[in-house]
């Protein structure tokens, strides 16, 4: 399914510094200088520097700035554009030149059907993603220094080590555990970054059906259809927030998997596994693990019965409705990380965050702890109770009943199918919130 036409769109590359910036060679490969020095430096930081996290600069840099602000943020509003900088990606495209150049079985059509489901390669990155998520918080990687740059070492040798066996990317395209997360959640963004036309230059992300860059889908930024095509126009589209989830060009149930679990892991897990751990026998860290699998266990069996009533009921189809109506969840779980943690965590210790991370660069900065008076964080923790979730609520309806249009014949055909959805959207969202009683 193509994508809808634009309603907006300004044409970056009219103007001649970001075409430069946009098109010329070197760019990106002077960017990566300074964001692998800035990574190799921060993995070092953790190691060396003070076992504190609010004041170690690989503790800040990784997870206090990078990880929850500046991927969610730029993840919401510009799509894939954190691609570019990576320095991950850098360290793939580098090392592959010299590896063994392997096929990575690569997603051509489904592979296997779990639950009537049919999954694919893709679904790695949903595991990958379980797996890299749950000993940040569990294990309690976020509070110790020295444990962060055992992280980042890990994560780093096995880049290292996909890249020397397989060629175009794969660790971007099947394991990096960010990629699936991106993919999904740039259908929220307000905002791509696309080439106007198919480029043909060949692209490692070529079964997706991305001959042209772009912050939606699963481009990787890796730049090459712009500097091979310096002619071929640059815009920045705007659209509706989530269209692009009701509009997929290639709509997978992997993917629509991974929506589940972000739903799981990141609203549901914050409720249901402290409960789920008070009830584990178990000491830490091993109730806490189990928790986080009853989470995810709970999300999904919860999506699973309501795409069962709601097909029942409507008689659309089992797997299109299960990998359509995923993205009903996928605002509240994106817009409780932004809206509970991310947001006042940098309105609190915004300031605080931002001087560690300028010192450690040799810059002295000297900002207030907080970036926001009483007053205002005060005024948001009401918002976040209350306006943010509705909105969260109506825009994860809008675009599951926009979604249901694609599948059935009549609205009332489309209400049968979205109904059960609906109302477990709701009624999780009132429990996460609070409102059935104190939870937190
Ligand atoms: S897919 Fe992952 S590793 Fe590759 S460039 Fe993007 S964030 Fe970095
Ligand atoms: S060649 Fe273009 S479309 Fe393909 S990954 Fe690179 S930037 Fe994206």
């Amino acid at each position: 399914m193509g994508q809808p036409e634009r309603e907006w769109h300004l044409t970056l590359t009219d103007n001649r510094p970001i075409q430069f910036l946009l098109t010329n060679r070197y760019v990106q490969p002077a960017v990566h200088v300074v964001t692998v020095s800035i990574f190799a430096w921060a993995i070092w930081s953790a190691f060396m520097g003070p076992q504190n996290p609010d004041t170690n600069f690989g503790s800040v840099a990784f997870f206090g700035l990078w990880w929850s602000s500046v991927m969610l943020i730029s993840l919401v509003v510009l799509g894939r554009v954190w691609c570019y900088f990576c320095p991950m990606g850098a360290i793939v495209r580098f090392t592959q030149r010299f590896g063994l150049k392997r096929h990575f079985p690569m997603f051509t059509g489904p592979n296997a059907r779990v639950f009537g489901i049919s999954l694919s390669v893709i679904s790695i990155t949903a595991i990958t993603f379980l797996f890299a998520r749950m000993p940040m918080y569990k294990l309690g990687v976020v509070f110790s220094p020295r444990l962060i740059g055992y992280y980042f070492l890990s994560f780093t040798t096995l880049t290292v080590g996909v890249s020397l066996v397989f060629q175009r990317q794969a660790f971007c395209r099947y394991i990096c555990p960010a990629t699936g997360v991106m993919s999904v959640t740039s259908k929220l963004s307000p905002f791509e970054i696309r080439q106007e036309s198919e480029t043909g230059v060949p692209c490692a992300t070529l079964e997706y059906q991305s001959e042209y860059l772009s912050t939606d889908r699963r481009c990787v930024s890796c730049m090459k259809c712009t500097t091979q095509q310096p002619d071929e126009d640059v815009g920045l589209r705007v659209r509706w927030p989530g269209i692009a989830a009701v509009h997929q060009r290639i709509p997978l149930a992997d993917e629509a998997l991974l929506v589940i679990i972000l739903w799981a892991v990141f609203p549901v897990d914050h409720v249901l596994g402290d409960h789920a751990a008070a009830l584990v026998p178990l000491g830490e860290p091993w109730s806490d693990v189990i928790a986080y699998s009853v989470s995810v266990g709970a999300a999904i069996g919860a999506y699973l019965g309501a795409n069962a009533l709601g097909t029942w009921w409507s008689s659309v189809d089992w797997e299109a409705s299960f990998t359509r109506f995923a993205y009903a969840y996928l605002p509240f779980s994106i817009m409780y990380m932004l809206g509970n943690h991310v947001i006042p965590g940098l309105m609190e210790e915004g300031g605080a965050l931002l001087n560690v991370f300028f010192r450690g660069i040799g810059v002295p900065l000297a900002l207030p702890e907080a970036l926001a008076s009483p007053s205002t964080i005060a005024t948001w923790e009401w918002v976040s109770v209350t306006i943010w979730p509705l909105i969260a609520i109506l825009w994860g309806v809008a675009i599951v009943w926009y979604s249901a249009k694609f599948l059935t014949k009549s609205d009332q055909q489309a209400i049968k199918a979205i109904a059960p959805h609906v109302v477990l959207l709701v009624v999780s969202t009132a429990w996460i919130i609070g409102l059935f009683g104190p939870l937190h």
